[in-house]
């Protein structure tokens, strides 16, 4: 079967003023579908990986058949970072962190407000079009990657990640990249952070 754009479980409006409507419009709706389109052209070359959640496909990247193995790194990353971005976000979001994350995030990184300065600051400073991840390798790390690159080619579990692409942003932040990534945090679902926090472990 296809890979399919899932649908926004929010509204588009839902993140303002955080993240602006059309915003969401074009991101999900045209960078997201795009990344979906081209994914599937590439299964379409190579029907045995259509057998292979695109998780899998990113897992295994150095599987997958040469001639489409830039394609299924960008646009499958593209596909599974967008789709969980939607998930990890919600309407009236933010917040301190509860559950069972909040515990781990005192943890390893001393308080939410160090996270927080961690992650700002690499996702500032990530040269270009990438994403600013929170991942779990046995205990909580901040990473960044470039383009679409996902953690789980480097066996990292992403918990929760930020997409510093400047189609994330530029309508309504312009270059003020760090702006963007402070309000950002006021979108986040961390009853949802907390089940892949849950998916890493297990
Ligand atoms: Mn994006």
């Amino acid at each position: 079967m296809a890979h399919e754009v899932p649908p926004l479980p929010y509204d588009y409006s839902g993140l303002e003023p955080h993240i602006d409507t059309q915003t969401m419009h074009l991101h999900h709706d045209k960078h997201h579908q795009a990344y979906v389109n081209n994914l599937n052209a590439a299964i379409e070359k190579h029907p045995e990986l259509g057998k292979h959640s695109a998780e899998d496909l990113l897992r295994n990247i150095n599987s997958v058949p040469e001639d489409v193995r830039t394609t299924v790194r960008n646009n499958g990353g593209g596909h599974v970072n967008h789709s969980m971005f939607w998930a990890i976000m919600k309407p009236s979001g933010g917040g301190d962190p509860t559950g069972p994350i909040a515990d781990q995030i005192k943890k390893d990184f001393g308080s939410f407000e160090d996270l927080k300065k961690q992650f700002n600051d690499a996702a500032a400073k990530q040269f270009g079009s990438g994403w600013g991840w929170l991942v779990w390798d046995g205990k909580l790390k901040v990473i960044t990657t470039a383009n679409q690159d996902s953690p789980l080619m480097q066996g990292h579990f992403p918990i929760l990640g930020n997409d510093v692409w400047e189609h994330a942003y530029y309508l309504k932040y312009q270059n003020r990249r760090p702006e963007y990534l402070a309000a950002w945090w006021n979108t986040v679902n961390w009853a949802e952070v907390n089940k892949r926090f849950e998916q890493a472990k297990g």
